[in-house]
């Protein structure tokens, strides 16, 4: 049976057993990847887990040592980078200092040996469609860094590429005009429909603009799922960690169970055998508070008496620290919301009972 019989889409780019060293030292291990036409994935990982190498891999400015990588059914795996499909922005905007915002934009469009009007009209559509009609005219200098970078993206969406690869485009760019551009590339990217790689290291971008987030450590993949599944299911330890805030205990599994100190608590259906050391993990939000001793009981409830330690106001939310009998020397950390305070007069000192969920437990294999 076919792809197409079965409705399911082809992959626009197939990375297959990817492999990269410099000299011993392996920056890619095997990396297997299919992306959609139209997906944008983020490459999510912390600095050094190989996301720009792959991502320079796939632009061919940097080979892999191993594997193939193919864009539209085409095996691009040792084409130099101009006989790829690709625009580019990085995390510098790497702007002619020289050259008009026009012609930057045009540069690429020039070597396409179109006729002037057709360019020029281009550009008008691209200067539109980036929010910066007026400052065609301008040097790079003369506009910020939010406006520079979005040229950036003008220009690689100049030549209608197949894939759009952005190389941290945001990382430069201070928080707010950072979190305004997040949506803009993301609309624009819904309206050309083109297929988008970002590497970043920031978590919040990803799960903010991506399809698909492709969470990498030390040259693998850890996980490959949607925002969601990646912060609901996190697959491994690391990614729980990396990706949203996690409390971690040593627990050992017993079962539908886990016990974490004196206390234990029902989990999802695992696999562990009873007795088997794991790491039990919640994030903080998932804890939930009830009123001091306002549940009869607490093994039935997954519950257990905290004593708030500390309390801190975050705005939007309280992180507080708590301690209990039953968790020994370890600490809660859980994030209440502001109406929950309130409506339980939650002060530090203060005694309470927090909910475990079963569905929210975590449960990892210890020493992985
Ligand atoms: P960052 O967010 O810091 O850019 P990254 O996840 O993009 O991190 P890479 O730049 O892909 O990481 O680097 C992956 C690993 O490969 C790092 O350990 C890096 O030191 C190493 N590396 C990258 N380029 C080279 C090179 N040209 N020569 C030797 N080692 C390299």
């Amino acid at each position: 049976m076919t792809a197409a019989s079965l409705n399911v889409k082809p992959a626009y780019l197939k990375i297959a057993n990817v492999w990269k060293a410099f000299g011993d030292f392996h920056a890619l291990k095997d990396i297997s990847l299919d992306i959609s036409e139209g997906e944008f994935v983020c490459f999510l990982g912390p600095s050094g887990c190989g996301k720009t190498t792959l991502l320079r891999a796939i632009a061919g400015l940097d080979l892999q040592t191993r594997g193939s990588i193919q864009q539209g059914g085409r095996d691009v795996s040792t084409l130099p980078p101009s006989q790829r499909d690709y625009g580019i922005v990085f995390q510098s905007y790497a702007l002619f200092p020289n050259l008009t915002i026009a012609r930057n934009i045009a540069f690429g469009l020039e070597n396409t040996k179109r006729p002037r009007a057709e360019i020029e009209a281009r550009v008008t559509e691209l200067l539109k469609l980036v929010g910066l009609p007026e400052q065609g005219n301008k040097y790079p200098a003369q506009l910020s860094g939010g406006q520079q970078q979005r040229i950036a993206l003008a220009r690689a969406i100049a030549i209608s590429p197949g894939l759009l690869l952005l190389d941290e485009p945001l990382s430069a760019l201070d928080a707010k005009v950072r979190t305004h551009l997040r949506h803009e590339i993301k609309e624009l990217q819904r309206k050309l429909g083109v297929t988008t790689i970002m590497v970043t290291h920031d978590q919040e971008e990803a799960l903010s603009m991506a399809d698909r987030i492709v969470v990498m450590n030390h040259g693998v993949i850890e996980q490959i799922g949607t925002p969601t599944e990646i912060y609901r299911h996190p697959a491994t330890l690391f990614v729980a960690d990396f990706i949203g805030e996690a409390n971690k205990f040593e627990a050992r599994a017993s079962n539908n169970a886990v016990g974490i100190g004196a206390a234990s608590f029902h989990c999802e259906p695992h696999d562990y055998d009873d007795g088997t050391p794991v790491i039990a993990a919640i994030r903080p939000e998932d804890i939930i508070p009830h009123a001091s001793g306002s549940l009869a009981n607490g093994a039935a409830a997954n519950t257990i008496d905290v004593t708030i330690s500390e309390m801190e106001f975050l705005g939007s939310f309280w992180r507080t620290r708590l301690h209990g009998h039953a968790l020994g020397n370890e600490t809660l950390i859980a994030d209440f919301s502001i109406n929950a305070a309130r409506r339980l007069s939650l002060v530090p000192g203060g005694e309470l009972t927090v909910e475990l969920p079963a569905e929210r437990l975590l449960i990892y294999p210890r020493g992985a």
